[in-house]
C-alpha cells in the first residue's frame, strides 16, 4: 500500500480571509505525519480536516512571517493538553526556539513533552531527517527574511515477493533469497523458477517539493529536479507583478516557469494574495508556460 498524501490546511496569504487560512499543510508519508508551516488558526483546520494532530513528529516551518507561524504555539499548547508525551522535532530558524518558550513562560505554561529543535539557516541544502522509509531535505529560498524550502522524498524499497502466486506455485522457500537478487531458482528436482513471475517491480519512489514564500529563483531546480509534485507559492498575477517583486513574491508565471525548469510532473499554486476572489487568472496565466498546474484551495487533499 502505498501513501503519500499532502492536505492543504491554509491556502491564504498574509491576511486570512473567509475561505482561505493562512499556510499550513499535513503531509502523510509512509505512515510518518509532518507539518509543513503552521499559520494562525492551524489546530483548528487540522481538526476540520480530520488530520490527527497527535501524529505530528515533524513540524517544518519555513521563515518567521506570522502567516507561517502564528498558530505554532497554540498548537503545542493543545498537544500537551491532551497528553502528549512523545517528542516532537520542530525545524525552523533559530529565533523560534526562543519565541515557542517565551510564549509558553510568560503564562507559566510548561510542556509534557519534549522539543528536540533543529535550527536553519535559510542559505543551506541538506538533509534534515531520514529513516528507512523517508528523507526530508531542505534548501534556500529568496525572500526578505531567511526562508527555507522543503523536500520530502520517499526511499526506494527493496522489491517485494508476491505471496500468493508463489504459495500456490509450490515454490521452494529456499528460492526467496535468489528472487531478491532479482536471480531465477533451480529446485531439487531441476525445475527452473523465474524470478519475474514472483516479484513485484519495484515502483519508483516519489517526492512533494514545498516552496514557499520566494521570488522568482531559479536555483530551486538544484534542489528539485524531477520532483513528483511541487507546490510553489503564486501570490499574485501579472497585473501585480511590480508589486511580487517589491516584496519578494512569486507571480503564477514565476511558479510555472520553477515548476518547467524542474521538470516536475503536477505544480500546485497557493499562498494567495486577499485581493483576488478566484484564482482563474492565475491558472490562465500559468497554464500559458506549463499545462499540469492546480490552485489550491482549504481541505483539498493532494495524492503525491
Ligand atoms: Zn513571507
Amino acid at each position: 500500500m502505498r501513501s503519500f498524501e499532502v492536505t492543504i490546511l491554509g491556502s491564504g496569504a498574509a491576511l486570512p480571509t473567509a475561505n482561505r487560512n493562512p499556510t499550513a499543510q499535513f503531509v502523510k508519508c509512509k505512515n510518518r505525519y509532518i507539518l509543513i508551516d503552521c499559520g494562525e488558526g492551524t489546530q483548528v483546520q487540522l481538526r476540520k480536516f480530520k488530520c490527527k494532530l497527535q501524529q505530528i513528529d515533524h513540524i517544518l516551518i519555513s521563515h518567521l512571517h506570522g502567516d507561517h507561524f502564528f498558530g505554532l504555539v497554540g498548537l503545542l499548547s493543545t498537544m500537551n493538553l491532551l497528553g502528549r508525551s512523545q517528542s516532537v522535532n520542530i525545524y525552523g530558524p533559530e529565533a523560534l526556539h526562543k519565541i515557542i518558550s517565551n510564549q509558553l513562560e510568560v503564562g507559566g505554561a510548561r510542556l509534557e513533552f519534549e522539543i528536540n529543535f533543529h535550527p536553519l539557516l535559510g542559505n543551506e541544502t541538506k538533509l534534515l531527517f531520514e529513516d528507512k522509509c523517508i528523507e526530508i531535505h531542505t534548501f534556500p529560498l529568496k525572500h526578505r527574511i531567511e526562508t527555507n524550502g522543503f523536500l520530502i522524498k520517499e526511499k526506494k524499497m527493496p522489491p517485494s515477493l508476491l505471496g500468493e502466486v508463489f504459495k500456490e506455485d509450490k515454490v521452494p522457500l529456499a528460492a526467496i533469497p535468489f528472487f531478491k537478487r532479482f536471480e531465477n531458482f533451480t529446485d531439487d528436482n531441476g525445475k527452473i523458477h523465474e524470478f519475474e513471475n514472483y516479484i513485484a517491480a519495484s515502483i519508483a519512489p516519489k517526492s512533494y517539493a514545498y516552496c514557499s514564500d520566494t521570488s522568482f529563483l531559479p536555483s530551486i531546480a538544484e534542489s528539485c529536479k524531477g520532483a513528483t509534485v511541487m507546490y510553489h507559492e503564486a501570490t499574485f498575477t501579472e497585473i501585480h507583478k511590480d508589486k511580487a517583486k517589491k516584496t519578494n513574491h512569486s507571480t503564477a508565471i514565476d511558479a510555472a516557469k520553477i515548476g518547467v525548469l524542474c521538470n516536475v510532473k503536477t505544480l500546485f499554486l497557493g499562498h494567495f494574495s486577499a485581493r483576488y476572489n478566484d484564482t482563474i487568472i492565475h491558472l490562465e496565466e500559468a497554464k500559458t508556460v506549463f499545462k499540469n498546474v492546480f490552485a489550491v484551495e482549504d481541505g483539498d487533499v493532494i495524492q503525491i
